[in-house]
């Protein structure tokens, strides 16, 4: 549930720029089909709350609006925001109990038709046992539930957003993927932070010289090419984060990385935008390597 002191906003500004960005856009700039990964299936619902609560605010559409709508959704009570699982939003008469069903699958598509005075928003996951949210594989959300509405996917009704939440883009069956707009949801959550995949080419980074930057942007380049984009460069900031706890007491350093983790966030942002990642990695070498 969402409280009126949102984290989703906190953690995830780049997110809710990109989404508010397309909000705001005369033509209503938001992809039907989102599909959002990572590890942490609840800031990822939240998040979908809240893009749903910014869809639909008929307020004055600040974070802190509290009109019906608004009031609705953090409530989680909104009649057009849907969850769509394995539990929730079945037909009467369904009693499959492991799976998101043809049934339901059927139900969604038939309510659709009806028009909305609302901009609708069907966020698919999965529950466990114990009601907390999971995210959707090729068991809960099997391909024949998922063929059930493709078309629905691919020409929804006008206002109308589908948001799929899952763990790892391998566990969703790739008709929804290639569908969707996806968006990596880094974990914010105290784990320790990953940076596996890029320590190696950071190791000493601060010490590269100017004439270093080219190679440098080929090892960052050859990580993009194997591995999800985003990802790395999560993990880019990950490390940068690591070496600022550690050095604190260095204020010379710590300005340096803090400019440092900043230039990664704005990669990201054009990451978002679909700008040529040759471009992005290039820029961001440069801006690392003074
Ligand atoms: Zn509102």
């Amino acid at each position: 549930m969402l409280s009126l002191n949102n984290p989703v906003r906190e953690n995830y500004p780049f997110l809710i720029n990109y989404f508010t960005k397309g909000i705001e856009n005369e033509n209503k700039n938001v992809a039907h089909c989102i599909l959002f990964y990572g590890t942490d299936i609840q800031a990822q619902y939240d998040l979908a709350l809240e893009i749903a609560r910014m869809l639909n605010c008929s307020g004055d559409k600040s974070p802190e609006c509290n009109c019906l709508n608004c009031k609705w959704i953090r409530e989680n009570q909104h009649p057009a925001v849907l969850t769509i699982s394995k539990v929730d939003n079945k037909p009467a008469n369904d009693d499959s109990k492991t799976v998101i069903s043809i049934e339901q699958a059927r139900m969604i598509k038939n309510d659709l038709l009806v028009s909305s005075d609302y901009h609708r928003v069907l966020i698919f996951c999965d529950k466990d046992k114990d009601g907390n949210l999971c995210g959707l594989n090729e068991i809960n959300f099997q391909e024949p539930t998922a063929n059930a509405l493709l078309k629905t996917f691919e020409e929804p009704p006008s206002r109308t957003t589908f948001f799929f939440l899952t763990k790892d883009k391998t566990d969703m069956i790739s008709t929804i993927i290639s569908r969707a707009q996806c968006f990596f949801v880094p974990s914010m959550k105290e784990e320790p932070r990953d940076y596996s995949l890029v320590k190696d080419t950071f190791d000493g980074y601060l010490e590269l010289e100017r004439n270093e930057v080219l190679d440098l942007n080929d090892k960052i380049i050859a990580l993009v090419r194997e591995n999800d984009p985003m990802e790395v460069l999560v993990q880019i900031q990950n490390y940068m984060a690591e070496l600022l706890k550690s050095n604190l007491h260095n204020r010379i350093l710590k300005i340096k990385l803090i400019h440092d983790i900043n230039a990664v966030e704005k990669a990201k942002k054009e990451l978002l935008l679909n700008m040529n990642i040759n471009t992005i990695i290039e820029t961001l070498c440069f801006s690392l390597i003074l």
